[in-house]
């Protein structure tokens, strides 16, 4: 077997159709499993690809520290690609998100700082641009706004979709969105080789995509309180707007009937998938990401009953 580098280990993820549960219709759900990569989750392909970018671009340099608002696996991610590069990193991380994340991201060098629940997202990247301030050769790479946040997935996702499905249809492609980037730059890549491909984006109840009021929600990873800069109602066929008892419950489903697991966006991806399946042709193929494992919830009692109240 060839030896390979820890950089050679993103994307190229298993697309596994799901067993266990019902979907209506008949129809199936395939899912990328993207804790198969190094970092665990979906964003090490972005960790990667802004740094390469900030390179590329002349604004870093080998003694730049790069500083990140993150739920915890964008810090991941980064902090994973710093070593390829010796760059120190600084994540700016709203206390809630689940302390594994914020263990593994220590673990692998990256220091923390935590910013009030309350303040959401928002008050995290407030707190990094005020940290880029202080910094001396400091950079944000600002994963809600950088361009090449959707084209990493346009590039490597997508494509990888394809490239699975070996000439199979897909009906539709259901995704969550936190900042967007999985979203709109798989469906955009999707779209683009077969305009019949609808595409749905997937958001916690308290994110504003679907209209209705920010609030705080239990479901890690996706839902937004403004609509990122690089995204637009056009780019999507359908919201569907998930509760955290519906997402938990699949959670529970996916282990327990399907072996697989998965955090609590993935569950929320597939209740999506599941309400997707019941608005389409019988025999479809719904493609879904499933974006991190819900080992790195553990603490947060992913599996208690209580949870999963539909
Ligand atoms: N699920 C999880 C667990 C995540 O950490 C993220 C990234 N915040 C997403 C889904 C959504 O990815 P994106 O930011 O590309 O919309």
């Amino acid at each position: 077997m060839a030896i390979r580098k820890m950089t050679d280990l993103v994307g190229s993820t298993p697309l596994v159709e799901v067993e266990g549960i019902p979907v209506p219709h008949g129809s199936r759900i395939l899912a990328k499993l993207e804790m198969w990569n190094p970092g665990g989750s979906v964003k090490d392909r972005l960790g990667i690809r802004l740094l390469e970018d900030a390179f590329e671009r002349g604004l870093i340099d080998e003694a730049t520290t790069i500083i990140e608002p993150t739920a915890g696996n964008t810090g991941i991610g980064l902090v994973l690609a710093a070593k390829k590069f010796g760059l120190q990193t600084i994540f700016t991380i709203p206390e809630k998100f689940s302390i594994e994340k914020q263990v593994l991201i220590e673990a692998l060098g990256g220091k923390i700082v935590h910013t009030p629940t309350g303040d959401g997202m928002k008050g995290a990247i407030e707190e990094a641009r005020a940290l880029q301030r202080r910094i001396p050769n400091s950079y944000v790479p600002l994963q809600f706004e950088n361009p090449i946040n959707p084209s990493t997935y346009y590039e490597t996702m997508g494509p990888e979709i394809i490239q699975d499905l070996e000439g199979g249809r897909i009906a539709s492609f259901v995704a969550g969105a936190g900042s967007g980037g999985t979203f709109i730059g798989t469906s955009a890549y999707l779209k683009e080789q077969d305009d019949r491909i609808r595409t749905a984006v997937v958001e916690p109840e308290g994110s504003v995509l679907g209209g209705g009021p920010a609030h705080d929600h239990e479901t890690e990873g996706i839902g937004m309180d403004a609509m990122p800069a690089f995204m637009n109602a056009g780019q999507f066929d359908s919201v569907y707007t998930i509760s955290d008892g519906k997402a938990f419950h699949y959670v529970d489903e996916l282990a327990k009937k399907s072996g697989l697991l998965v955090g609590s966006s993935s569950g929320a991806a597939f209740a999506a998938c599941i309400e997707e399946a019941a608005i389409l042709p019988p025999g479809s193929t719904i493609v879904t990401i499933f974006p991190d494992s819900s080992e790195r919830y553990l603490s947060k009692n992913i599996y208690q009953k209580e949870n999963q109240k539909i």
